[in-house]
Parts: structure tokens; sequence; C-alpha cells
């Protein structure tokens, strides 16, 4: 597993390629254009396309079959707002520099809660691609990352009490059944792994806690999945080279703000390295 590094020098030559490249809105359009261009993802859903596209617009028109294609369209960057925001989150991860939302807010000029919301539907989009190779981990062994409140945090109880609230109400769920054979799930992950592979999982939970607790100082368990996601896109440069985090953020399905309040992650699920 990767250690969690220092990383001032790659941010400064993150942020200044950034901005040769995006001063504004319009330059974020173009580069997302270019970037589907070059996947070949542009399609206007005839078989001889002749595309006509304004620069800085987010649509293109088709001359042969009259469409005009909005192309963030249904995608995670639908319809946004400050797209050079967005593209500079999105490039970051891409080049592996965390940033955190108030630096973010600072750099981009734009309110700190835009900031974290961009921040948070990207890691969304993140999170979406764990597959099956994800391992199942108990929340509880986060619980060093875990003291910022949330909406789902009890009145007047440390952040942590919402892992035992969690819990209890799955012990009192009258669905014990789904609780077994989630229990029998995470022993069978863990009766099966050998020994290098729970170290190799010791190592990996305790890079991202160090992770969480130097970029965001701690976490709350409602988010907590996020965080991780976002872990795995650092430590992961493999698979989140340039240009992946931007095709993830296009295959997404559009995250609404109440869907963003309603968050839940079924069950932690961790990607290791
Ligand atoms: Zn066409």
């Amino acid at each position: 597993m990767t250690a969690v590094i220092e990383d001032d020098d790659l941010f400064v030559e993150a942020w200044s390629k950034f901005n040769e490249l995006v001063h504004s809105d319009e330059d974020a359009a173009d580069l997302i254009f270019h970037s589907l261009l070059q996947e070949n993802e542009i399609e206007c859903g005839c078989s001889s396309p002749k595309i006509l596209r304004e620069p800085g617009a987010r649509c293109f028109y088709c001359a042969s079959c009259k469409r005009e294609v909005w192309f963030t369209a249904g995608t995670l960057l639908s319809g946004v707002s400050r797209l050079r925001a967005w593209m500079a989150v999105i490039w970051f991860k891409e080049w592996g520099v965390t940033v955190s939302s108030l630096r973010i807010s600072k750099l981009l000029d734009i309110a700190q809660s835009t900031a974290l919301n961009i921040n948070k539907k990207v890691a969304i989009a993140l999170a979406s691609q764990m597959d099956d190779s994800a391992m199942i981990i108990d929340p509880k062994t986060f619980s060093a990352a875990i003291f910022k409140r949330s909406r789902h945090t009890p009145a007047d109880e440390h952040p942590l009490s919402e892992l035992l609230e969690n819990n209890s109400r799955a012990t009192d769920s009258s669905d014990a059944d789904e609780v077994e054979s989630r229990q029998a799930k995470n022993k069978r992950v863990f009766s099966l792994a050998d020994c290098q592979q729970q170290f190799g999982i010791s190592m990996a939970i305790a890079s991202a806690i160090a992770f969480i607790r130097k970029y965001f100082h701690g976490v709350s368990h409602k988010y907590l999945q996020l965080y991780v996601a976002a872990f795995w896109c650092h430590v992961d440069r493999a698979t989140w080279k340039k240009g992946s985090v931007l095709m993830a953020c296009l295959k997404h399905p559009p995250v609404s703000y109440i869907k963003l309040l309603n968050y839940e992650s079924p069950e932690l699920k961790m990607m290791l390295v």
C-alpha cells in the first residue's frame, strides 16, 4: 500500500498546468468536449456525423442528422454552473493531488459548501467504480477518523455514536436474516484472507485513516465511504490516471442536492491497491 506522501510540488505543477489550459467555464467545456472526442464518445446517433460546435459551448450540432446534442446531459456534470471549478476538482484527482474543500474554495473563488458538494459528488462517481474485488470493511475500524457530526449524529453525542446507533438500529431490525447474512459475509471475507492479506488490509486502513486525518481532519460516518473512495483515487494512480476521473463523472448520472444529502452507503467498501 502506498503511503500518504507530501505533494506540495505536485500541487503547484498540477495547478499551474490547469491554469494554462482552463481560464473559464467555456475552456472547461472545450476540455470536456475534446476528452469525449478522444474517447470516441461524441455521438449524435447517425451513421455519418458532421459535428459542428462553437468554442465554449456545452452542445454540438450534427449537420447530417440536424440534431443538437448537449454532451454533459444525463451525466454528473449535467447543467452544473462553475464548470471550471468542477474541472479543477477532477483535474487534481487525476494528478493524484488531494485538495480540501476549503483550499478549492479559495483557489476557485467559490463558496466552501459548493466546493464540498463538488468533492462529494465526484467521490460518489469514484465509489461507483469499485468492483467485486472491493473488500467489505467494518466501519468501526475507521473510528479514529470519525470526528465530524452529520445529520444522523444523535444530539449532544460524539460523532462516533452514529456508528453505535447504526449498529443498534441493525440489531433491532426485524430483518435479522439480512443482518446475519451480512455478518456471515464479513466473516467469510476475513476467514478466507491469509495473513499477508490481513496485513495488507490493516495497512490500507491505517493509511486511509492517516489520509483522512491529514487532508480532511476527520469525517462523519455518513460520508465515510466517499473519503475511502477519495483515498483509493489518491493512491491508485494506475486506475485513476489522467482522463479517468472525468470519464467516470461523464458515465455517472446526475446527483441532486437532495440525493447527496440523503447519501447512504449500504456497506463500507474499500479497494486494495
Ligand atoms: Zn448526426
